[in-house]
């Protein structure tokens, strides 16, 4: 009866059901007006959830990863530069993709747990006399470190060195769990996909393109078809798709963006803070780190805890799985079986979050690592019961 259990990855994510049922629905022609009933409100619905006013929503039968390819085909050609900072397994596979793209990536290597480091941009930005950097590509919430990097920061050193590079930030797990101002910090393209904050199946990628990134379509000149912006762009002026769109998750992507709207966007923001804060007391009682250097980069959507010197954090998730059937996170790339991680994006309540804290220290305690059974649990439920740190606020 493991599927009972809610999991603890940071994505995919546990699906309401209401939106279980959104997604399962009777074919419908999605040439006839009834796809516009569906696609318009998806893409003005995710326009309020990035807090844009300006941004022109996409929607590609993909994941986020396809997301990715479309920011950069879209707006680039081969040879161009673009600045990336490497500090988590997302921001690397990015840059993967941007070199097997036959761009130029000017890599900031940065330890992992940290963040963007915001200085280091600015002097390189301000170096760039000659603008040949094009691109700043951002991940704002490292999946794989739980670190969330400050993105008005990065579009200040942008404008400090009055640099017109475009700001690419990949949201994929962060948007609609965490807060993200597209306008405000200047983004040009945002990236997510459906199967994280949105709470859905995975197979949409989901892009917002600010003016400036529309403007670029034309001169940019890597190769793309299927991820064409414009096609999409054509499409939807007809009421449309350049092929076939994916009807059911584009009917749960406007029941998602409804469920958000109506719970109300920084509600839904502060209970991922709440979540996190129990689960980042649960931590500190165990007497364990997170992977994140400091405070300020703590993630409100994914926890990477590391586990001590010698013990292989990979166990914790093998054996929640094989005894418990519960899910968490494994270390990826550099911090592979040096830190397990617990996801809690999209829906997800105190008491789940109590449920896989509980279920953490059982297989911590089951694998001889020294934490007293309930010491994170009774942690966790002063932080839910508003015993302490409750009402303090997610800072901007
Ligand atoms: C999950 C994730 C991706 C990859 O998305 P897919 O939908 O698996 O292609 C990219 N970036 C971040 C930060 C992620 O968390």
């Amino acid at each position: 009866m493991s599927f009972q259990n809610p999991v603890f990855i940071p994505g995919p994510t546990n699906m309401p059901e209401a939106l279980r049922k959104a997604v399962d629905m009777p074919t419908l022609d999605h040439r006839s007006s009834l796809f516009g009933d569906i696609l318009y409100p998806a893409l003005s619905g995710v326009r309020q959830i990035i807090k844009s006013t300006e941004a022109e929503v996409f929607v590609f039968p993909s994941t986020g990863t396809g997301g990715w390819e479309t920011a950069i085909t879209n707006t680039l050609s081969a040879g161009d530069t673009v600045l990336a900072a490497r500090n988590g397994m997302f921001s690397h596979r990015w840059i993967d993709m941007c070199q097997r793209h036959g761009l130029k990536v000017q890599i900031v290597e940065t330890p992992w747990g940290a963040g963007i480091p915001t200085d280091r941009f600015a002097e390189i930005l301000s170096a760039d006399a000659s603008h040949k950097i094009k691109a700043v590509l951002a991940t704002h919430n490292e999946t794989a470190t739980g670190v969330r990097s400050n993105i008005g920061a990065v579009r200040e050193a942008m404008d400090a060195s009055n640099h017109p590079a475009m700001l690419f930030v990949d949201g994929v797990s962060s948007i609609a769990s965490m807060d993200f101002r597209m306008d405000e910090w200047g983004v040009d393209i945002a990236v997510t996909g459906s199967q994280k904050g949105f709470m859905l199946p995975a197979g949409l990628a989901i892009v917002g393109f600010s003016p400036k990134a529309m403007a670029a379509l034309d001169t940019a000149t890597l190769p793309r078809c299927f991820f064409d912006v414009r096609d999409m762009a054509k499409g939807y002026a007809a009421g449309g798709y350049p092929y076939t769109p994916a009807v059911g998750l584009l009917n749960g992507l406007k029941q998602s963006c409804d469920m958000l709207l109506e719970e109300g966007l920084e509600t839904v923001f502060a209970r991922h803070h709440r979540i996190a804060e129990g689960v980042r007391a649960a931590v500190h009682a165990w007497g364990m780190q997170l992977c994140a250097q400091e405070e300020g980069l703590y993630s409100n959507t994914v926890s990477a805890i590391c586990t001590p010197e010698g013990f292989n954090a990979t166990d914790i998730v093998t054996h929640a799985a094989d005894k418990y059937g519960v899910a968490f996170g494994v270390g990826l790339g550099e911090v592979a079986g040096k830190v397990f991680r617990i996801g809690h994006l999209g829906s997800l309540t105190d008491v789940m979050a109590l449920s896989g804290i509980a279920t953490a220290e059982m297989c911590m305690a089951d694998l001889g690592i020294n934490i007293r059974l309930g010491a994170g649990v009774a942690a966790a439920q002063d932080v839910y019961r508003g015993a302490q740190g409750h009402a303090t606020q997610e800072a901007a």
